[in-house]
């Protein structure tokens, strides 16, 4: 259940609830940013309505309560001047990891040619071999961000730790946080404290209510800035390096009021099948897709199989524009930048 405090007065009407609360042993936790007490346990509790400066009371029957539909219709917000969570698919794009200043350069120079927005590229990488490359670090980040203010767009890179968090806050416009760190709850728990939005992979193991769980983690700390994103998840079937589960969409849309955006590239990981998957995932009423693009996706350091080149990226951009035309909406490649300020 979840208790909204009217705004004016949040402070004043918090201690004699609190109180209530606390005398009767009833376990909740009160986020100042979004003036509600969550109370997790299903039950009934009329005594409540009779406290002062209480906007609604909503009864929720899901493990997750912020996240959930019944708190709220829909999430959206703006990075840097483009609406995440609108009727505007958001396209997302750029190399696994940054490898140095041309390879960035180069990619963000096409990209933003297309109008898009987004530049995102891995810093500090998470790789299952401790051989493999890792990411250039602080210098990965600094680059990044050198190319995404040159050509106006919004940097999109993980953070592997906690203890990470304010160095990638700097530079980064959203935070990533990978299908690994999903389960890792000290970090969700910390990134809710931050007012960065964040960009929350699935768990390639992760039920759906593990999912919106751990988003849970993020807005229980007052960051309501999160976009999920479906990665692909893991199954006996090695014929694709993960499964794309885009029957998740739907799922995500009836459970949740939070967007939901696709990664063809992980999800697929094949750079012939990043195209399809990616139409399908306009199809199926996505906000929008997380593609790895490379100058030269065979020289890629990291994730080089899923990598497609400018010229496919052209051609998927196309096709993605043509398929949402037809149902009646745009990507936000086709937005101005309002915020030319940033140059
Ligand atoms: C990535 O985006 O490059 C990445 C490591 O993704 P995931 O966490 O989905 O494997
Ligand atoms: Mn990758």
């Amino acid at each position: 259940m979840i208790v909204v405090l009217k705004k004016h007065s949040a402070e004043s009407s918090r201690l004699p609830i609190e109180g209530y609360l606390n005398a009767n042993h009833i376990s909740f936790r009160y986020v100042d940013a979004l003036g509600v007490f969550v109370i997790p346990k299903n039950q009934q509790l009329n005594a409540l309505e009779k406290f002062d400066g209480i906007e609604t009371i909503i009864p929720i029957q899901t493990p997750y309560q912020l996240t959930s539909k019944s708190y709220k219709n829909k999430t959206s917000f703006a990075v840097n001047d483009i609406a995440i969570g609108e009727n505007l698919f958001n396209v997302m794009a750029g190399p696994c990891s940054v490898e140095n200043e041309d390879q960035i350069f180069a990619t963000a120079e096409y990209l933003s040619s297309l109008g898009v927005k987004f530049l995102r590229g891995g810093a500090y990488k998470p790789r299952t071999s401790p051989y493999s490359f890792r990411g250039l670090e602080t210098e990965g980040l600094k680059l990044l961000s050198k190319a995404a203010k040159a050509y106006n767009m919004s940097v999109v890179t993980e953070v592997l730790d906690g203890s990470l968090i304010d160095e990638v806050a700097t530079y980064a416009d959203v935070i990533q946080v990978g299908s690994r760190n999903m389960h890792n709850f000290h970090l969700l728990n910390q990134l809710g404290k931050t007012n960065k939005p964040i960009l929350l992979k699935r768990g390639f193991q992760a039920k759906v209510v593990e999912w919106l769980l751990a988003a849970e983690y993020i807005m229980s700390g007052g960051n309501e800035q999160i976009i999920l994103c479906e990665r692909g998840i893991r199954s006996f079937d090695p014929s694709s390096r993960n499964v794309l589960d885009l029957g998740v969409v739907p799922i995500i849309k009836e459970l949740s009021h939070l967007p939901i955006i696709i990664d063809p590239s992980h999800g697929t990981g094949l750079a012939s099948r990043v195209t399809p998957a990616s139409l399908a995932a306009a199809a199926i009423g996505a906000d929008g897709v997380l593609i790895e693009v490379h100058p030269d996706p065979s020289k890629a350091l990291s994730d080089s199989d899923q990598a497609i080149s400018f010229d496919e990226f052209g051609t998927l951009l196309s096709k993605t524009k043509t398929l949402l035309a037809a149902l009646g909406k745009q990507t936000d490649t086709e937005t101005p930048v309002l915020n030319s300020g940033r140059l």
